[in-house]
């Protein structure tokens, strides 16, 4: 079998090798643990008929343990320096694909389709780049792509909004955006010294299981999540007063918010953190006649 890429000494000679210099404004974090990429690879439950998509591969360290443990890798990376390293590191897994792209402006789907037709089990898998997690994972989950899930590396109060349940401090609209289409949970807490160089923050590894079905079940999903950002846009504020206030002009009245609130059975002065996404989904059902 090949060395790993990910100990410290061969990625510093890697590094050294191209003159590699990190940028910290592509959330450029290396992980230099085998221990710890194995690990993350275990809660992908991958198996030799799956295929991974990766979102910034580095100098390779992830891509290497997913080819070992799957049929094929696709890798966005978006930094045009890594491309040559790339080549050498991955030379001899030929399972992998590196696609020189912003991720943010990929057509993921249309790559699904080209590079990983007959496959049916696809995962995302990766080490994101901290500056745009929650844009990433948005993209693949509003983008209803063919994968069972996403396990990622993220910023630990990332990780922790995006799992919360509700009545917690941690739990927002993000949680429930990402609950809505996955069942989520923290599966790793990562210390700071696996990393070249070290983040500024701690780090969790995140298993997100796409539902079959979102959570509920809504005539507007836009109006819906319009719903969830109104009732937490002051958290220390009521949810009939973040309503009256952050609800578009118009109709905004209180009697009406108060009535949909009694007919969607919710108390009118419980705040947006208490709301389990079932209630969301009934409120935003009864204000739905009346704003749109
Ligand atoms: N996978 C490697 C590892 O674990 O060592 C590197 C992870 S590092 C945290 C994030 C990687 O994402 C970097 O290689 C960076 O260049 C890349 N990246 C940053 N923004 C990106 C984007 N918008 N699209 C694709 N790759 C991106």
């Amino acid at each position: 079998m090949q060395k790993d890429i990910a100990t410290p000494v061969r990625t510093r000679a890697i590094l050294e090798k191209y003159g590699f210099s990190f940028k910290k404004s592509l959330g450029q974090n290396f992980l230099i643990d085998t221990n710890i990429l194995k690990r993350i690879v275990d809660h992908a439950e991958l198996t030799e008929e799956s295929a991974a998509i990766e979102i910034g591969p580095g100098i390779g360290a992830l891509t290497e343990q997913l080819a070992r443990r799957s049929k094929k890798v696709v890798a966005f990376e978006i930094d045009q320096r890594l491309l040559p390293i790339l080549q050498e590191t991955l030379a001899p897994y030929p399972n992998t694909t590196v696609i020189h792209e912003d991720v943010l402006k990929a057509d993921v789907l249309g790559m699904v389709e080209k590079e990983l037709q007959g496959i049916d089990d696809i995962m995302v898998v990766a080490n994101l780049p901290y500056y745009v997690t929650t844009p990433i994972i948005m993209k693949l989950l509003e983008e209803k792509l063919p994968i069972r899930g996403i396990v990622c590396m993220l910023q630990k109060e990332v990780a922790d909004r995006i799992s919360a349940k509700p009545g917690t401090k941690d739990y927002g609209s993000l949680s429930i955006a990402i609950q809505y289409y996955t069942e989520a949970e923290t599966v790793m807490v990562v210390p700071k010294t696996v990393f070249i160089p070290q983040p500024n923050v701690d780090s969790a590894v995140i298993r997100l299981t796409k539902r079959k079905e979102p959570a509920v079940s809504v005539k507007d999903e836009p109006f819906f999540f319009q719903v969830i950002r109104a009732s937490f846009a002051q958290r220390r504020k009521t949810l009939l007063n973040n309503l009256t206030s952050h609800l578009p002009e118009g109709k905004q009245k209180k009697e009406v918010i108060l009535a949909a609130l009694e007919q969607a059975e919710i108390e009118p002065g419980r705040r947006g953190e208490t709301l389990s996404i079932e209630e969301f989904a009934r409120l935003s059902e009864s204000l739905y006649p009346i704003f749109k």
